[in-house]
Order: C-alpha cells, then structure tokens, then sequence
C-alpha cells in the first residue's frame, strides 16, 4: 500500500493557463477595510478559541525534531505546546526555516517527533510504526499541497476516488461525485487536470482530500501556485467548507493577506511558537471576490 498516495506523481508542470506561474496581474489588496481584526495574543498550547470541553483534535505537548546534518544536529523544532480543537480553521505562519514543514509533517503524520507527544483524534501517534503512521493519515488526515499533487492522465472522478480505493471502500463512485459535487466541479469530472485551470485543479485536490472524510485537513501554501482570484476561490472553498460542515483545517502560509482569512494564527520562529492569536474578523473571502475585476477571471465555462 503507499504510504502517501497524495505524492505519487510528479505534479503537471505548465500545462494550463493560470497553473504554476508567477501571477502577472496586479494582486488586489484583500487586506486593506475588511475586517480589521482585534486581537488576544496567547502562547503556550490552548486554542485562543476553545469554548467547549471537548478534548482537541490536535494536542501537541513538548514536541521537539532534530535532525543530524553531518557533525551538527539542526533543531527544527524546539519544544512546541499547541492544541486545534474541532471546527478550527488555523494558520501556521513564519519566515523560511522557521519549522513550519517539520510540524505539519509531525502533524500529518509524516514524520514522528524526536520527543514530546502528539495526539491526532484521541489517538496518541508520536510512537507508532510507519505502516500505523500510514493507516491513520489514510483514515484520518486530507492533505493539499502547492503543486496540487494530481496525477496527469487521470480525470478528476478518478483522482477523487483514490483515496477510497486505498480505504477499501466499495461506493466509491457516488462518493466521489459527491465530494467534486461540493467543491463546484459536478460539470468537469470527466476532465484531466491537463484540461483544467490552476484553481479548478486545485478543487480536485480538496475534493480528494474530503472525500474519505478525514478528521483534519491539512493545506501546505495551497495558494502559492494560484493567481489572485483562484487564490480568493479556494479561500472562500475552504471558509465554506470550515463553515457549514465544520471541517477542522491546519493551513501553512507566509502570506498575511491569505492569514486573515482565517481564524487564528500561530506564528512559529526557530522552532518555536511564538504568537498564537485570534483573528476577529476574518477575511470573507465571497466578498472579496465580488469585488474583484471581471476581466481576473481566467476560467471559461462551457
Ligand atoms: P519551513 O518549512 O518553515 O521553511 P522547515 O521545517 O522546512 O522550515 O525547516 C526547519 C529547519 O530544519 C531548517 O533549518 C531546515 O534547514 C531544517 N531541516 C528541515 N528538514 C531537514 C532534514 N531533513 N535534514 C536536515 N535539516 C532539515
Ligand atoms: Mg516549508
């Protein structure tokens, strides 16, 4: 079984127009009016927004990495305390280096902490082997990546389905019309990503990221490859999914526009957190987009 079906392929390079690229028009500036946030800073594990006793999705504890680069021992993370409760739809930010990559693959379950604990869902995961660790990303964890990760000459209904396959279960069909259903894309499940835009590509993946309806799920720079207004309708994707189904969502990104369309930001630096901070007023990321230009938009509809 793979261990992470999700990097199986080499992402579709330059295929379509509006896919990985440097953005050429102008950015709006989503950040500038809305929501102006106020907010409590707190540091040291609990969630600025646990309201109930309900025990967290994630509770990291103590969580340190190193890794051995020849004579020198890198410490990539130095002792992290953080806990997401259900419904939370947070981002990780910090500057290059700051240890945001090795705590979502701790918190993925990519990789295991040198010490500390982690558990994901009740379930305590900082000793388990690899074929464990692999069973419970399968079950547990929905994964997007930057580069979308999709295979090249496998239409969306196939990708979708994926994961279900690897989960053994049988109404595969259904269920992955219905997770592409839910990201706006019942009209192209028939279609390679060859044959998509960056955004709709980009939906594929979150739809194969919820179909086996994982407990988190977890985004690493989703937008970095998109252009401003795809940026805005993944954004306003996840807000609606964070929302009406109460999707817990970890989300990585150095870019504070896209911050302030969530939640709570934990800010990391040398491996530490550093900041842990409510967002008021979050970014609506529909608003946003009604106020864009028309002429941003790439996509064709048939
Ligand atoms: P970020 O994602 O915030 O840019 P990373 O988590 O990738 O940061 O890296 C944190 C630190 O750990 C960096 O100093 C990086 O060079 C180091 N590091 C990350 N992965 C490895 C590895 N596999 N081997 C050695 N050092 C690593
Ligand atoms: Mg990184």
């Amino acid at each position: 079984m793979a261990t992470l079906w999700a990097t199986a392929s080499a992402p579709p390079r330059g295929s379509v127009s509006g896919a990985p690229g440097a953005p050429t028009q102008a950015p709006p500036s989503p950040g500038n009016g809305v929501g102006a946030p106020v907010r409590e800073t707190l540091v040291g594990g609990a969630s600025p927004l646990a309201r109930t006793g309900e025990p967290p999705v994630i509770r990291i504890r103590g969580v340190t990495k190193t890794y051995a680069l020849g004579a020198t021992t890198v410490h990539a993370l130095r002792g992290v305390d953080l806990d997401v409760h259900r419904g939370e739809f947070v981002a990780i930010m910090g500057p290059s280096g700051s240890g945001k990559s090795t705590l979502m693959n701790v918190i993925g379950c990519l990789d295991l902490p040198t010490s500390g604990t982690y558990e994901l869902d009740g379930r305590e995961t900082s000793r388990l082997k690899d074929d464990e660790l692999a069973e419970i990303r399968n079950q547990k964890i929905g994964f997007i990546f930057q580069m979308f990760n999709l295979l090249p000459r496998t239409s969306a209904l196939e990708q979708v389905e994926l994961p279900l396959v690897y989960a053994g279960r049988k109404d595969r069909r259904a269920l992955a019309t219905a997770a592409l259903a839910s990201v706006g894309l019942e009209d192209r499940m028939h279609h390679k990503p060859s044959e998509l835009s960056g955004g709709q590509q980009q939906r594929v993946a979150v739809a194969r990221a919820l179909v086996t309806e994982p407990a988190i799920l977890l985004a690493d720079e989703p937008t970095g490859n998109l252009d401003s207004r795809s940026s805005e309708e993944i954004m306003a994707l996840l807000q609606k999914l964070n929302r009406d189904r109460g999707i817990t969502i970890v989300f990585v990104t150095h870019e504070p526009d896209i911050t302030q369309h969530m939640q709570r930001a934990i800010h990391i630096r040398d491996g530490r957190v550093v900041r842990d901070e409510r967002v008021e007023h979050p970014l609506n990321a529909e608003e946003i987009l009604a106020r864009l230009p028309a002429e941003d938009d790439e996509e064709v509809k048939s």
